[in-house]
């Protein structure tokens, strides 16, 4: 007698992003395009997060309405509402609450939702490795900072060894790294992720962040938000310790491009942690071409009085409009902020707290963009052709402003020295001088970017590999 082949259960995927904004982002895309192609999700945030999503995103309930196959689930993250660290300087205190006593949490939903996969942020570490064991599923991360920052933490025990670190102070910034395969003499210390600084902005240890990205090892896949054409040297450096990699960035512009088809109505979905000021669009509508020089520092670097005031008067020298992201807890100082948005309004720019910024960047009338160097920022503008200005802050930003600069040719990196003449200089250099070669790579990078994202590409093909893994690996 003939047994009929048992049918698989459809997959259950788990994503657990790292509370913060650029990480919940580009989890929450690659979510949608899950759940596109009609697999079941539970997005996992904390309570904390989904609040603001909440607060902040009137079509979160249209989202989920568009997917029925996709929910969302939240868990403590063991602070009070009173106390909260936040998402920004302080996040490194809730991935240790969360990596300490998180499992139990997360155990319950894998038995009561009956996941059969977890895409983890790889930022948490081993929180979820024995458990993936235990229930004898797969669990696969997602980094989601630059492959080549990736690679540079990873790198860090050999630089270690090799003495190439620690950074011997100020005089030593300028020293070029050579152990780090696959961009050798690319980096010198003041490009290696923040965290290797002797004066360090944040609380994140240096072995610490080694450990976990050592730890990523342990998971069954990995993924990447980046493409190939971008970081083809790093990444198949990866590729020897992690082969089964999916690179399937931009995800915004895969996700973009495959609703495009079937969802037109529902372009650029929305996940903001603060309030968005539409006005902005209204006001691009009315710049020239290529006029207006974007600026935005992500969502939580914190900056001084005195950079922020480099930086406005440098602006202004420019001559040139500006549409500036000033969040509202950005400016401590009290008036500071009422001086600025007055002092703009009479030379015409504008300051917002929180702005669409894909369609921003995508507007006609942005001409570059003054940026932080977070990596969706980065992804964003390098997908809408932008060229940027770079004022790195922390994480991985310093390693992709030197990519940005040095190696794309996207721009110029302003990297610590905030001072009005260079922001003034770059501006002009940007945006006029030398307008046309920075266009010219940065329309090259667009289409590449493009190209990797349409049918046959590499990050639309890894897509469905990686689908194909998840449907195939479920019990
Ligand atoms: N962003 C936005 N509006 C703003 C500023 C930023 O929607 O006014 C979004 C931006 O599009 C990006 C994310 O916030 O997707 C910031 O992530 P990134 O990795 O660039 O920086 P982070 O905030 O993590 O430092």
């Amino acid at each position: 007698m003939e047994t009929q082949p048992k049918e698989k259960s459809s997959p259950h995927v788990l994503i657990f992003p790292c509370p913060a904004q650029g990480h919940v982002n580009s989890m929450l895309k690659l979510a949608e395009l899950l759940a596109i192609q009609n697999i079941y999700i539970t997005f996992l945030n904390t309570k904390y997060i989904h609040n603001r999503l909440i607060q902040f995103n009137d079509d979160i309930q249209a989202l989920l309405e568009c997917y029925p196959k996709l929910q969302f689930k939240t868990i403590s993250d063991f602070h009070s509402e009173e106390k909260h660290p936040g998402f920004g300087e302080r996040i490194g205190d809730v991935i240790t609450s969360l990596s300490l006593y998180g499992k139990p949490l997360l155990k319950d939903i894998i038995v009561s939702e009956k996941i059969s996969c977890i895409i983890l942020d790889g930022i948490f570490g081993d929180l979820a490795t024995d458990l993936a064991a235990e229930f004898g599923i797969q669990l696969i991360h997602f980094r989601t900072i630059s492959s080549c920052c990736f690679w540079a933490y990873f790198c860090v025990p050999k630089l270690l060894e090799c003495n190439e670190l620690p950074i011997r102070g100020d005089e030593d910034m300028d020293r070029i790294i050579t152990n780090i395969p696959g961009m050798e003499n690319i980096l010198r210390c003041r490009d290696l992720p923040s965290f290797c600084r002797e004066n360090k902005k944040d609380h994140i240890r240096l072995d610490d962040v080694a450990l976990r990205t050592k730890q990523s090892l342990k998971a069954n896949a990995f993924i990447l938000n980046t493409f190939e054409d971008l970081e083809a040297s790093v990444l198949s450096q990866i590729r020897i310790h992690f082969p089964k990699l999916y690179t399937i960035g931009p995800l915004h512009h895969l996700l973009n491009t495959t609703k495009k088809s079937s969802f037109p109505s529902s372009f650029f979905s929305k996940s903001n942690f603060f309030k968005v000021d539409r006005t902005c669009m209204a006001w691009l509508d009315s710049q020239p071409l290529k006029s207006v020089i974007y600026v935005s520092f992500g969502s939580t670097t914190p900056m001084k009085r005195e950079e922020i005031i480099e930086i406005w008067h440098g602006l202004l020298n420019s001559k040139k409009q500006f549409l500036w992201v000033i969040r509202p807890n950005m400016v401590q100082e009290k008036g500071l902020l009422s001086e600025l948005e007055e002092g703009t309004r009479k030379e015409k720019g504008l300051i917002v707290g929180w702005v669409p910024q894909e369609e921003v960047l995508s507007h006609k009338a942005i001409g570059a963009f003054l940026t932080h160097n977070g990596w969706n920022s980065t992804l964003e503008s390098v997908v809408c052709g932008v060229p940027m200005i770079c004022w790195p802050y922390f994480a991985d930003q310093q390693i992709n402003s030197r990519f940005v600069s040095d190696v794309w040719k996207l721009g110029l990196d302003m990297k610590d020295v905030c001072d009005r003449k260079v922001v003034e200089n770059m501006v002009n250099d940007v945006m006029v001088n030398r307008k046309e070669e920075f266009v010219r790579s940065a329309m090259d990078i667009a289409k590449l970017a493009s190209k990797s994202v349409s049918p046959g590409g590499s990050s639309y093909n890894n897509f469905q590999d990686l689908i194909q893994y998840i449907r195939s690996t479920s019990p």
